[in-house]
């Protein structure tokens, strides 16, 4: 048997003008910004105008530790939230909107796969409505300011040797990692080294996804600290009073975008701030808009639950004053197989031990997300190769810990393959079960809060971490910024920092390498291991079979 691609899939869809899915989610005409006939942005003041309006119930999709591949987290969240519409509730969709230069390396999409996907997804997967183009431009509006305020004097004694503010550009281009600027001559100023990330590496990115109106936007932007003094006291963009023009720059990728799901239903696609630097969720723009317009809101946070799920809730559920009502973790049998110790190359062949094996990996996401207090159920999400036998050995699994776990065939049936997750999963929102708390308190010493994530999440024994970091952190907290949360920057592929110890370890250490201060944003990166902030290309990127087919459509996007 063949299936059909993610994209022939997606190009078949009977797609609804954007403004029938509006008044799904009752979105006045005028105040849905159109972008074509398929997205459209919603308007601030009609965002303005709702905030009285009680919230809805939030869901969170999160999954076990993944498969290079990917565990369907998004595939599942836009069958979750198809499901939730196919049986009467009011639901709509949060996700990340994908960035643009992965999807020419090795990527996948970012809009969901099989049967639940949204659309267009050629476009949400290229320009979109431009809201990265916008973070690129503002950002690289700063970093113009920055050498220009050098060139004409550099009244802020800035010391060239510490400008922090980066370069960014949404391609994977290695070549940019590590530069000189300002080479040529008097005429260019003043020669130093510099480097270019990737756009959603921008702490732009992160602050975008942050903010709740356009004025604290202004002044997250203007608590960045873009350079340090001869006296090394930090610069803040405030002091290169590039502030209110990267607002400006920014003021229509504040509002989030609506899309539909191949069903038509309501998906908001707004912000994808990376998930090691920083918070990996949508926007809280949407997520807070979305809550005042459905009675269910299903979201989605990137990597393994003891990445993604956790900064969920200590970072943007704290930042935001969220809470879930349930959370879901997506597990897949491949995935199970992979962290009982299969290779990639054998994950094809029936297992059952390794499945067995690999569960105690979903049993630790699943006991950490129950330690904040949410209510959680476990998706399985289906593939054509899994075997009953193995199914049934992840459902007993979750049974003998006291969860419940849902087959989903959503990627091969759409919402009809979500109907019993969706059954349950509003079944738990609406009692009210939840008793949601963050997992450190605003006051607790960094390096405490960080020895707290990894022993509570990662189960680890230990931080290891040398003077100098420890000094920084001290050196923070002195300057005011010891309420930060903690945005941990490791693996995805384990628990610890080690990305081939697959299933539940213990016994490890989580050595800090490296932290930094995202002080617009209003976290604390903390770097275990190697964290890659502009990717490269593979030997054979798959921009190389990206192309307009005689038709004019996009073939080899997937
Ligand atoms: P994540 O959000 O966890 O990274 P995605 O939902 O984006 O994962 O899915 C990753 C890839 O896996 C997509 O290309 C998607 O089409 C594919 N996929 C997801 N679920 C299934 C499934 N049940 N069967 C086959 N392919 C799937
Ligand atoms: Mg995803």
């Amino acid at each position: 048997m063949t299936y059909k691609s993610d994209i022939e899939i997606a190009r078949e869809a009977q797609k609804k003008p954007i403004q029938e899915i509006g008044a799904k989610l009752d979105i006045p005409t005028e105040h849905l910004l159109p972008y074509g006939h398929d997205k459209a942005k919603v308007s601030q003041e009609f965002i303005n105008s709702v905030q009285d309006r009680p919230n809805g119930k939030l869901i969170l999709v999160t999954a076990i530790n993944p498969t290079p591949a990917g565990e369907g987290k998004t595939t599942t969240t836009v069958g979750l939230g198809d499901g939730l519409n196919r049986i009467g509730k009011k639901a709509a969709i949060c996700i990340r909107e994908a960035s643009l230069g992965p999807n020419f390396g090795m990527k996948g999409g970012a809009a969901g796969g099989g049967y639940a996907q949204v659309v267009p997804m050629e476009d949400m997967n290229l320009h979109f409505t431009g809201d990265f183009h916008a973070i690129t431009s503002a950002h690289s509006l700063l970093a113009a300011m920055i050498d220009n305020h050098i060139y004409w004097g550099n009244e802020q004694d800035i010391d060239i040797r510490r400008v922090v503010w980066r370069r960014v550009v949404d391609m994977n281009d290695r070549a940019l990692r590590q530069i000189n600027v300002s080479l040529g001559g008097v005429a260019n100023g003043f020669p130093r080294e510099g480097g270019f990330d990737i756009t959603v590496a921008s702490e732009v990115m992160a602050i975008l996804c942050l903010a709740r109106d356009l004025s604290d936007l202004q002044r997250r932007l203007g608590d960045m600290i873009v350079a340090y003094r001869h006296d090394k006291t930090p610069v803040f963009c405030r002091d290169i009073k590039a502030d209110g023009a990267m607002t400006v720059l920014l003021k229509d990728a504040m509002q989030p975008n609506l899309v539909q799901t191949l069903e038509n239903n309501p998906a908001f696609v707004h912000g994808g701030p990376f998930a090691n630097i920083a918070h990996g969720c949508n926007s809280v723009t949407a997520t807070t808009t979305a809550l005042k317009l459905a009675d269910y809101v299903v979201t989605e946070a990137g990597f393994g639950a003891d990445l993604g799920a956790e900064k969920f809730m200590n970072i943007k559920c704290r930042k935001a004053g969220l809470a879930p009502s349930c959370v879901v973790v997506v597990a897949t049998v491949r995935a199970m197989k992979m962290n009982g110790g299969v290779a990639k190359a054998d994950l094809g062949a029936e297992n059952v031990e390794a499945v067995k094996k690999g569960c105690a990996n979903l049993g630790r996401h699943v006991a950490n997300v129950k330690g904040f207090g949410v209510p959680v159920v476990v998706a399985i999400n289906h593939f054509v190769t899994d075997t009953e036998a193995e199914v049934e050995a992840v459902r007993a699994y979750v049974a003998e810990q006291g969860s419940e776990a849902i087959l989903c065939q959503h990627w091969a049936k759409g919402s009809e393959g979500t109907e019993a997750l969706a059954r349950r999963v509003a079944e738990i929102a609406d009692a009210d079960m939840a008793n949601f708390a963050p997992l450190y308190p605003d006051e607790m010493p960094l390096f405490e809060k960080i020895e707290t994530i990894a022993k509570r999440i990662y189960h680890a024994d230990e931080v290891l971490a040398d003077k100098k970091v420890r000094d920084q952190l001290r050196a923070w907290e002195e300057q005011g910024y010891g309420n930060l949360p903690i945005c941990m920057a490791k693996t995805q592929y384990s628990f610890s920092t080690d990305p081939n110890l697959r299933g539940a370890p213990t016994g490890h250490s989580v050595p800090v390498r490296e932290v930094r201060l995202s002080a617009g944003a209003g976290f604390v990166v903390v770097i275990c291991g190697e964290i890659m902030t502009m990717p490269g290309l593979p030997r054979v990127p798959s921009a190389e079979a990206i192309h307009l087919n005689e038709a004019g459509q996009i073939e080899g996007l997937f």
